[in-house]
């Protein structure tokens, strides 16, 4: 356990990485943040801002020393780097899980390992590879990048109609590494939040229901309007990542529900998630002072629901309903601090309680 007082390195400097800096200073923790863009969302909430790249070695060798423990807020840390780091100071989650979720192969992979299945995935090198993947899938899928994508950015859909070129597809993705996904028909999207602490105690979140709009999370619902089984399906699966990763931390990882009752994994974050947002204002203990609690070798917290909710993201423009959104009783606002309101970019977040339980 670290005392109260130590300092938790945080390697990014987005909204996540400001919430967790916030939670952490809430249990007597100082906070510094890693990062390029000087004055971030975090490091406005934080103790110091190391403004560098996330490989620059000298600037890693400084979050080392000032740190006492470090984790991340974005899956695309350097894994060199977290291994580097983690030889000196102790890097939560595991660098390992950096590794899994930063390439889709890989990724999927290790899902389908652990027994959690996904849609069905072809590797894709080329174009030859797509051409062949979709003859398989009947002409079907959704092409990805196998790195950096996020936001359904680096993304293709085929959806079988005539016209649709493998060429070009694979050409608009910009002719990298790829993985063709089958076509998932699915009713709802559903994704969980779940913890596990360094002595194998694991605490899981409600199930939230998850709408997007353009590749972008909209709304996250709680309670979810699925089986009890098909959330015990997403808790279980949950469990599974968690102890076949040897995790610390917070995890978030979204589903893809099928008329069937099938679950599919999608994709899972090693970090605190946009779909556990709400958890701020309907749990005692939120998806980001969880996660700092079990970075920082604390007992887990409660994960119990005292409220129904919807939580929205304030999207772009959606910035200027505020006014509005204040005046609403039972809304609970959160801001990022980030100046331009630039379309698609994450603002805010409200979560609306709908019903005290
Ligand atoms: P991702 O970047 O993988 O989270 O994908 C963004 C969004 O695209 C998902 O939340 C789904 O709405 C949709 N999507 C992703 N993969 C598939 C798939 N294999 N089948 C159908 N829809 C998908």
């Amino acid at each position: 356990m670290i005392a109260a007082g130590s300092t938790i390195g945080i390697i990014g400097g987005g909204q996540l990485g400001r919430m967790l800096a916030m939670a952490a200073a809430r249990l007597g923790y100082r906070t510094v943040i890693l990062e390029p863009q000087a004055d971030c969302p975090a490091a406005q909430v934080a103790n110091e801002q190391i403004v560098a790249a996330y490989d620059d070695p000298d600037a890693l060798e400084r979050l080392a020393e000032l740190s006492d423990v470090i984790t991340y807020e974005f899956e695309n840390v350097p894994v060199d780097a977290a291994e580097t780091l983690n030889e000196s100071t102790p890097v939560f989650p595991p660098p390992e899980a950096l590794k899994v979720s930063q390439d889709r192969v890989t990724e999927k992979r290790f899902l389908n390992k652990a027994g959690i299945p996904t849609a069905q995935w072809r590797i894709v090198e080329n174009e030859g590879d797509l051409e062949a993947a979709l003859l398989a899938f009947e002409g079907k899928g959704i092409l990805k990048t196998r790195r950096f994508g996020y936001d359904g950015k680096g993304q293709v859909k085929f959806s079988g109609a005539k016209g649709e070129d493998a060429k070009a597809g694979f050409a608009a993705i910009g002719s990298v590494p790829a993985i063709l996904e089958g076509l998932v028909d699915f009713t709802r999207e559903i994704s969980v939040i779940a913890a596990r602490d360094e002595a194998g105690n694991i605490r899981i979140y409600d199930i939230a229901e998850n709408v997007h709009r353009d590749g972008i999370l909209a709304t996250s619902t709680v309670p979810v309007s699925v089986s009890s089984t098909i959330a015990g399906l997403a808790a279980d699966s949950a469990r599974k990542l968690l102890e076949a990763l040897n995790y610390v931390g917070v995890l978030g990882m979204e589903f893809f529900v099928l008329a069937n009752g099938t679950l599919l994994a999608n994709e899972f974050a090693p970090r605190v998630h946009n779909s556990g947002h709400w958890t701020e204002a309907a749990c005692a203990v939120s998806q980001f002072e969880q996660h700092i609690r079990a970075v920082a070798g604390l007992p887990l917290g409660d994960t119990r629901r005292h409220s129904d909710c919807v939580m929205e993201n304030l999207i772009g423009d959606d910035v200027a309903k505020l006014p509005a959104i204040l005046a609403e009783s039972g809304a609970v606002v959160h801001l990022y601090g980030k100046a331009d309101a630039r379309p698609g970019r994450k603002m805010g977040h409200v979560t609306r309680i709908t019903k005290r339980l």
